[in-house]
């Protein structure tokens, strides 16, 4: 059994997670659900989209097996406290700027994967960060699911794929591609520049791109997510940045 946990409002990344799924698996699950615990900020909750005829359809046109659908109070049935030792991965990057986020992120899966019990589960390289923090909890709770990390699908442009893209004006659309561009500008950039000025260098760059307020962009270990110090291992670069009200997040391998 492979499974797919979203929060909906399903796009073409989505759908490759599927895809990937019904190769390697016979049967496939994939789960709606906002996860309430996740967000740190009630009004990003609230607005999250939930278009859910639409995410059926979805569905429904890749032949996906069975859509989870569960109401907040049957995933949560009793006030159950949920703290994980990350070992600091929760703590960096996005885990800084919305703390508790990777918490409820772990508590979430780990219920959904007790409920759904698939061998496989399908997560996108998009979010990188938490790919290894689920990676994280499997080895630390012994978990028997084998975790596919899969590729970020992209607009035509380059940005990546999000529930949250709906959100962004048209203006804000034009210049969100700014994310990618820059993540392309460091990994033009690797050879021949060191990682403090490959950070300058995309950094200056998005916040010289009008509309674009830049929250973090970093190079780290692709392990760790420890701030590179050598160009020694799989290091990825990571962005975040607000558009307006809207929050992108993004990565690229530097290789
Ligand atoms: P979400 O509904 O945003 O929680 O995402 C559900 C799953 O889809 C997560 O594993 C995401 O990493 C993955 N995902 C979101 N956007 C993309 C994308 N552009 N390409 C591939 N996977 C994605």
């Amino acid at each position: 059994m492979g499974f797919v946990p979203t929060m909906g409002a399903l796009h073409q990344g989505h759908i490759s997670l599927i895809k990937q799924a019904q190769r390697e698996s016979e049967v496939v699950v994939c789960s709606i659900f906002v996860n309430p615990t996740q967000f740190n900020d009630p009004k990003d909750l609230a607005q999250y989209p939930r278009p859910i005829e639409h995410d059926i359809a979805m569905l429904e046109s890749v032949n996906c097996d069975v859509l989870f659908l569960p109401e907040v109070h049957e995933i949560y049935e009793t006030d159950q406290k949920w703290t994980i030792d990350l070992g600091g991965l929760d703590q960096v990057l996005e885990g800084e700027i919305r703390p508790g986020h990777y918490q409820g992120v772990t508590q979430v899966v780990k219920i959904l994967f007790d409920i759904v019990q698939p061998d496989k589960a399908f997560f996108g390289q998009k979010d990188y960060q938490q790919c290894l923090v689920i990676q994280k909890m499997v080895a630390l709770l012994k978990l028997k699911v084998h975790i596919v990390v899969c590729p970020t699908l992209r607009e035509a442009d380059g940005l990546a794929m999000s529930s949250r893209n709906v959100h962004l004006s048209a203006y804000e659309r034009s210049q969100s591609v700014a994310l990618f561009q820059a993540l392309k500008l460091a990994h033009e950039a690797f050879e021949s520049h060191s990682i403090e000025e490959i950070k300058i260098l995309a950094s200056n760059y998005l916040k010289a791109s009008p509309g674009i307020a830049l929250e973090y962009f970093q190079i780290c270990r692709g392990d760790t997510l420890e701030a590179a110090v050598s160009k020694e291992g799989r290091l990825v670069a990571l962005v975040a940045a607000r558009l307006g009200k809207t929050r992108l997040i993004d990565n690229m391998f530097m290789e």
